[in-house]
C-alpha cells in the first residue's frame, strides 16, 4: 500500500510544480526566437518589406529546424538562454541528461523556476538543506559564466556544466555526462589513498610531485606541504632508460630516497603513466627494499668474509689475488703471499676453552691488520691460519721484513679473560710469479713453506723451495704404494730384543715394522709411519704389525715377550680395543706377553676416552709402556695420569750419557722414579759399552740398541734366543 501511496504523491506534487511553472506569467514566446537565438543562426539582415520579411522568417525557422537536427546528434547536452535566462533552445542529449526535468522544459520556461521544482523534487542531492543558496550559487555561476563546474543528480550522475555569454546578454550552455569519467577518478582515488603500498605522483617534465598517498607520508615522514616541494631526482634517466610497455614499468635499478628522519632507503619502483589534473605524470609505487638489500649484502658479505673475525676469506682472497696477478706478470714488482699458521693453537682452545681461542683469533687478527698495509691483503683460510698478501715487492728480503714484523706482532702476550695466552706463529713464504703461477699454486708453495717451518723450529719463517714440492710428489707417491703394500699384506715386523741388565738375558723383542720396497728396499717406519698418520692407513698398518707380532710371539719361549708400537691415531677409530682382543685370541698369546707402547702425545689432550681405553687394554692383561720418555712438554705429569708398566727412556738422553752430567742426572732421576712408582725401566738406543756401563751403574733395568742388537727378521729371533745377543759377552764379564 505504502509505495502506491507515496508514488500518488509523488505525482499530485510533480503537477502542483507543472502548474506552477506554466501557469507563471510569461513574456509571450519572441516572435523570432530570441536574439541569443538570432546570434546562433546568424540572420544580420534587415527586411525591408513583410513579404521579405516571410520568406526570411520562413528561411530562419528552416535554418532553426536545421540547427536543431544539426545539435541534436552532438554527444553533449547544449542548452540556450535568453537574457532572462528563458530556454530558448535545447538538444536531445540536454533532455536526456535532465531526464527528470525534462516535462519542465519549455519555450520561454525560466531555468530558475526549472531550478527550483527539480530541488523541491530532491533532483540535486546537493542542495538538500541549503536549498536557497544553492539556487543562488547556481544563477550567479550562469550568469557570470566562464569556470567548469560539477553537478551531481540524484540518481548518482555527475555533469560538467560550462557556460558562455552570448553576445546578447544570453546564455549557451553544455552539459557532459562525466559520470564514468568520475567513478574512474574515485576508484584511482581509492587505490591511491588507501594504498599500503607508498605512492607518489609526480610531475613527468619536472619531476615536481603532485601528490601522495598516506603510505607514503607515514613511510617518509615528510607532510603533504613537505612533499610538493620535492622534486623526484633521475626521473628523466628513468624515461630514457627503459621504455613504458603499455604505460607501465619496473625500474631496473635501484633508487634512493632520503626520509624526513635523514634514513636512506633503496627502493624497488613501479610505475604508470597518467594524465594527473591536465599534466602529464607518472604515478610511482615505491617497495622499500632497504632491509632485502641490507640481508643480500650481508649474504654477500658472509659468503667472502670469515664470521670470527670478519677478514676475508679463501675466496676474497682468490679473487683479489686473481685480479693483481696479472699486474705482477706485467710490471717488476713482485707479490709475496704468506701463510701464517698458529702454532699449538688446538692446546689454547683445549686448556682453556673455545670462547678464548675465539677472542685469541679475533686479537690476533687485529694484530695483523694493523701490522700490514693498506694495500696488503689479509684473510683467514682456516681455524688457525691466515694468509697475507704483501704487493709491490721489489726484493725477497722486503717479505722477511714483513714476516719479522708479523713474528713479532704475534708473540706479544695477549690478555684474554683474565689469562695471559702466549702463542707462537710460523710463516711460509712464496713468491710470485716464480713460485706459481695462480693463487692455488701459490697458497699451496706458500703451505709447504710453513710445513718446512713448523718442522725445523717453530716461531720461525720459511720460504718455498722447489724441494719441498718434490718431497709432496714423493710423499703422494708412498701413499700410493703404500696402499697397495697393506692390501699385499707385505709389511713385516723386525724384531729387535730387549735385554735385562741384571742377567743380560733377552725379556723380549720389540716389532719394528719393516717395508720391503721392490726398488729402494727396505723403508723405515720413519719416513711412511708419519704419511700412514695422515692418510689414515695408520690402522691398517697397526693392525698388520700387531696380528704379525702375536703370531710370531706366541712361537716363541713363554718368558719372552712382545712390545707392538701404536700410534695415537689408533685411538680415534673406536675399536682399538676389540682389535687388540681379537687378534690376542686368534694367536693364542697370553696376554701378559704383549706390551704396548704409546707416546706421550696421546696424553696431550687427557682424554676420557684414550684413558678409558688405556684401562680396559691393561685390564685385558697387556702391558703398556711409555715410549720415546722424555721428549713430551710435560712428561712427568703423563706418568701421574696413567699407570704405566714400563717407561723407555729416549736414546736422545742415552746418546749423551757419556759427555754430559745432567743427562746422566736425568737418568738417574727417571730410573729413581722408576723404582718409586714400581715401573720398569728401558734404556733406548744403547750403543756403547760405556752407555750401557753406566745405565747398570744407575740400576737401570732393560736395555735396548745396537750394542745388543739392531731389529731381525722374525726368522732370526731363535737364533737370538738361543746364542744371545752380541753384548752378552760384555754383560756377562760386568757380572763376573
Ligand atoms: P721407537 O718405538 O722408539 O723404536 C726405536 C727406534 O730406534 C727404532 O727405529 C730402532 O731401530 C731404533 N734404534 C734401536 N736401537 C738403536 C740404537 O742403538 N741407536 C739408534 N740410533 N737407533 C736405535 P725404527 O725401527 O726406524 O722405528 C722408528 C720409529 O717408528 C719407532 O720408534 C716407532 O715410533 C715407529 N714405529 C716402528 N714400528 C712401528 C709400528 O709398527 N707402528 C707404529 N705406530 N710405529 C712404529
Ligand atoms: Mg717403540
Ligand atoms: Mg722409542
Amino acid at each position: 500500500m505504502k509505495p502506491k501511496a507515496r508514488s500518488g504523491r509523488t505525482k499530485k506534487r510533480k503537477h502542483a510544480a507543472l502548474a506552477r511553472v506554466k501557469n507563471r506569467p510569461r513574456k509571450p514566446a519572441p516572435k523570432l526566437s530570441s536574439s541569443g537565438l538570432r546570434a546562433a543562426i546568424e540572420i544580420g539582415e534587415l527586411v525591408r518589406n513583410r513579404a521579405e520579411a516571410e520568406a526570411a522568417i520562413a528561411q530562419a525557422r528552416k535554418s532553426h529546424e536545421r540547427l536543431r537536427e544539426a545539435i541534436d546528434i552532438l554527444p553533449q547536452g547544449i542548452v540556450f538562454l535568453d537574457s532572462e535566462g528563458r530556454y530558448l533552445l535545447w538538444n536531445k542529449k540536454y533532455a536526456e541528461i535532465y531526464n527528470k526535468s525534462a516535462d519542465l522544459f519549455e519555450h520561454g520556461v525560466r531555468l530558475q523556476d526549472t531550478l527550483r521544482v527539480g530541488v523541491e523534487r530532491g533532483d540535486y542531492p546537493e542542495a538538500n538543506g541549503r536549498e536557497e543558496a544553492w539556487i543562488t550559487e547556481r544563477l550567479q555561476k550562469l550568469y557570470e559564466p566562464g569556470e567548469r563546474h560539477e553537478q551531481k543528480l540524484s540518481d548518482g550522475r555527475v555533469i560538467l556544466i560550462e557556460e558562455r555569454r552570448t553576445d546578447d546578454g544570453g546564455v549557451v550552455g553544455l552539459r557532459v555526462d562525466i559520470t564514468e569519467l568520475k567513478q574512474r577518478e574515485e576508484s584511482f582515488r581509492l587505490l591511491f589513498d588507501g594504498n599500503p603500498v607508498p605512492m607518489i605522483v609526480c610531475a613527468r617534465d619536472d619531476g615536481r610531485i603532485l601528490g601522495v598517498n598516506d603510505a607514503a607520508v607515514a613511510h617518509y615522514g615528510y607532510s603533504r606541504s613537505d612533499f610538493e616541494r620535492l622534486t623526484i631526482q633521475g626521473l628523466q634517466a628513468f624515461d630514457a632508460e627503459t621504455p613504458w610497455a603499455g604505460g607501465d614499468k619496473h625500474a631496473a635499478r635501484s633508487w634512493r630516497h632520503v626520509k624526513a628522519n635523514g634514513d636512506l632507503i633503496d627502493l624497488a619502483i613501479y610505475s604508470r603513466e597518467l594524465v594527473y589534473g591536465e599534466r602529464p605524470a607518472v604515478l610511482l609505487a615505491l617497495m622499500d627494499v632497504t632491509e632485502r638489500k641490507r640481508a643480500e649484502a650481508r649474504v654477500a658479505f658472509m659468503a667472502e668474509h670469515d664470521g670470527l673475525t670478519g677478514l676475508p676469506n679463501r675466496a676474497l682472497l682468490r679473487r683479489q689475488i686473481g685480479k693483481m696477478l696479472p699486474h705482477t706478470r706485467r710490471s717488476k714488482d713482485g707479490l709475496a703471499v704468506l701463510v701464517l699458521g698458529l702454532d699449538n693453537f688446538k692446546g689454547v682452545n683445549d686448556t682453556l676453552g673455545h670462547a678464548v681461542g675465539d677472542k685469541l683469533l679475533r686479537s690476533v687478527a687485529k694484530r695483523l691488520r694493523s701490522t700490514l698495509r693498506e694495500e696488503d691483503k689479509l684473510a683467514r683460510l682456516n681455524s688457525d691460519e691466515f694468509a697475507i698478501v704483501q704487493s709491490g715487492l721489489r726484493r725477497p728480503d722486503e717479505a722477511v721484513g714483513l714476516a719479522n714484523r708479523l713474528l713479532e706482532a704475534i708473540s706479544d702476550p695477549y690478555l684474554i679473560d683474565g689469562n695471559s695466552v702466549v702463542i707462537g706463529a710460523s710463516i711460509g713464504i712464496a713468491m710470485a710469479p716464480g713460485d706459481g703461477e695462480d693463487f692455488e699454486k701459490l697458497l699451496k708453495s706458500a703451505d709447504m713453506a710453513l710445513s718446512r717451518a713448523k718442522t725445523d723450529a717453530r716461531g720461525t719463517f720459511s720460504f718455498f723451495e722447489a724441494a719441498m714440492d718434490a718431497r709432496a710428489h714423493s710423499r703422494r707417491k708412498i701413499e700410493v704404494e703404500l696402499r697397495e703394500a697393506i692390501q699385499n699384506e707385505v709389511l713385516r715386523p723386525y724384531y729387535q730384543p730387549l735385554v735385562d741388565l741384571a742377567d743380560g738375558r733377552i725379556t723380549g723383542f720389540e716389532a719394528l715394522v719393516r717395508w720391503p720396497h721392490p726398488e729402494r728396499g727396505m723403508i723405515s717406519p720413519a719416513e711412511f709411519i708419519p704419511v700412514a698418520e695422515d692418510t689414515g692407513l695408520i690402522s691398517a698398518v697397526g693392525a698388520q704389525v700387531l696380528r704379525r707380532a702375536c703370531m710370531d710371539a706366541a712361537t716363541w719361549p713363554d718368558h719372552v715377550s712382545v712390545a707392538v708400537n701404536l700410534s695415537s691415531l689408533q685411538f680415534r677409530s673406536g675399536n682399538l680395543l676389540s682389535v687388540v682382543n681379537d687378534t690376542l685370541r686368534q694367536s693364542g698369546l697370553p696376554p701378559r706377553r704383549l706390551e704396548l707402547e704409546i707416546t706421550e702425545t696421546l696424553l696431550l689432550d687427557k682424554s676420557p676416552q684414550v684413558l678409558a681405553t688405556l684401562h680396559a687394554l691393561r685390564a685385558l692383561g697387556v702391558r703398556i709402556s711409555m715410549d720415546d720418555f722424555g721428549t713430551g712438554y710435560s712428561s712427568l705429569s703423563y706418568l701421574r695420569s696413567f699407570p704405566f708398566d714400563k717407561i723407555k727412556i729416549d736414546q736422545s738422553f742415552v746418546r749423551d750419557l757419556g759427555a754430559n752430567r745432567e743427562a746422566q742426572a736425568i737418568i738417574r732421576s727417571i730410573i729413581s722414579l722408576g723404582q718409586g712408582l714400581g715401573v720398569t725401566i728401558t734404556a733406548e738406543g744403547v750403543e756403547t759399552e760405556a752407555e750401557l756401563h753406566c745405565l747398570r751403574a744407575e740400576g737401570c733395568h732393560e736395555g735396548q740398541g745396537f750394542l745388543f742388537s739392531k731389529a731381525r727378521p722374525g726368522s732370526e729371533v731363535a737364533g737370538l734366543l738361543g746364542a744371545g745377543t752380541d753384548a752378552d759377552k760384555a754383560v756377562w764379564t760386568m757380572v763376573a
